[in-house]
């Protein structure tokens, strides 16, 4: 089933508000198998809404609007919903007194423009909206279906779960079961991925998408099927692929996170761990690190000049590859450990290293940043290359 969004307010053309029922809407239909091929904004005009409509059910199976149900002039969703669907707007007695009692039990006055909230386009399902006052409804065209939810997200998450989601389940054919498995990698770019596995990204059952956090990418695998059984056999298809094309980057699946996947491997091997970082302060530093059993040094230095004199060694023109490699091979020296982190970040550049007695990976970059984010994924490209060495040690 192919879905499209189209967010109806002329403050999200604005940039007054940001627009997160979009991104929540794709993030849940993702994970019941529907795919999402375009997201549409579109300002409080009736005509432009309808055009919109009307191009994404053009292309699409089901299409969700956002937005624009109120009780205000600028409020055109329905008007737009029912000029793209040739309909008539009709009076529903039976959505007058749901907006009436609403009023009441809210203690509230209900003034004459909220009537108008009792007009939706004809023949259309009507839609209870529990947590608020504007009633939502479904449009069945020969096309497809146009669903219009409320903009306020508390609203449209609560008919999404209760409504829509049931709605979509049942249109996709009984197919009762959907389930997702994460295959986590490290040390791989998201667009690298994604030249890899391109094929089964067009995929329709199972479907295969790619997540970019901080410095590591999720694979997501969703499929759609009758019985848990089949589910598991569509998801095992996919994931034998991608394993035999990524596998060596494939640090865990699901909710394992990456520190814990090298902490597990080291522990696996018998294997300690030292770990330096110079750059600003990270509160994710000592948590990612906090495990003493294989964490034998940990070393926080917030001004890399600081490092670089105590290195001593580096030459100009300073290259934070190096510098992070030099500090590696001296806290394997210093303490013994068996694997060494080092990674440095500031405003000009970031350099990583994972050294073990006879393997290294460096990575370095023009950029880094003194803002939170560089240190966080700074030292998840390292504890990826961490992983990585360890994998390929001898076991
Ligand atoms: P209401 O009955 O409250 O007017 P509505 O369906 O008409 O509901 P809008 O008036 O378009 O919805 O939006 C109401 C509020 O919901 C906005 O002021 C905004 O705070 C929030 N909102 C609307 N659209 C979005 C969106 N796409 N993403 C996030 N928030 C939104
Ligand atoms: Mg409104």
């Amino acid at each position: 089933m192919k879905a499209e969004i189209v967010t109806i307010g002329t403050e999200l053309l604005l940039g007054e508000i940001v627009d997160t029922n979009s991104a929540y809407l794709t993030r849940q239909l993702r994970d019941i198998g529907v795919n999402i091929y375009y997201l549409t904004t579109v300002g409080d005009n009736t005509e432009r809404i309808a055009d919109a409509i009307r191009t994404a059910l053009a292309r699409s199976d089901v299409v969700i609007t956002t937005g624009g149900l109120g009780p205000t002039v600028d409020d055109m969703t329905r008007q737009g919903v029912a000029l793209a669907t040739n309909r008539e707007l009709e009076f529903r007695p039976e959505l007058f007194e749901q907006i009436r009692e609403r009023f009441e039990q809210l203690g509230s006055q209900m003034s004459d423009n909220n009537r108008v909230q009792a007009f939706i386009p004809a023949g259309s399902i009507p839609i209870t909206n529990r947590l608020g006052t504007a009633p939502c409804f479904i449009v069945e065209t020969g096309q497809g279906s146009v669903i219009s939810l409320p903009g306020v997200p508390r609203e449209m998450k609560n008919i999404l779960a209760q409504t829509v989601i049931p709605y979509l389940r049942e249109r996709m054919g009984g197919k009762g079961i959907i389930k997702a498995r994460v295959l986590r990698t490290a040390g791989i770019g998201e667009s690298l991925i994604d030249t890899q596995i391109a094929d089964l990204e067009t995929w329709s059952n199972p479907t295969v998408g790619l997540a970019a956090h901080t410095g590591q990418t999720d694979i997501r695998i969703t499929a759609r099927a009758d019985t848990e059984a089949e589910a598991d056999a569509l998801i095992a298809q996919a994931e034998t692929i991608i394993r035999a094309r990524l596998g060596s980057y494939i640090f865990g699946v699901d909710k394992t996170e990456l520190d814990d996947a090298l902490v597990a491997l080291l522990r696996q091997r018998q294997l300690t761990l030292a770990v330096s970082y110079a750059g600003p302060e990270d509160d994710s530093f000592t948590r990612r690190f906090g495990h003493e059993d294989v964490v034998v040094a940990r070393v926080h230095e917030s001004d890399l000049r600081a490092l670089i004199a105590r290195l001593g060694e580096v030459s100009a023109p300073l290259d934070y590859g190096q510098i992070a490699r030099h500090e590696a091979r001296r806290l394997l020296d210093d303490t013994g450990a068996a694997v060494a982190i080092a990674y440095v970040t500031d405003n000009e550049g970031t350099g990583i290293a994972a050294l073990t007695r006879d393997k290294e990976r460096i990575r370095r970059y023009k950029f880094g940043g003194a803002d939170v984010e560089s240190p966080v994924w700074a030292g998840t490209w390292a504890i990826g290359m961490a992983w990585q060495l360890v994998r390929e040690m001898d076991a």
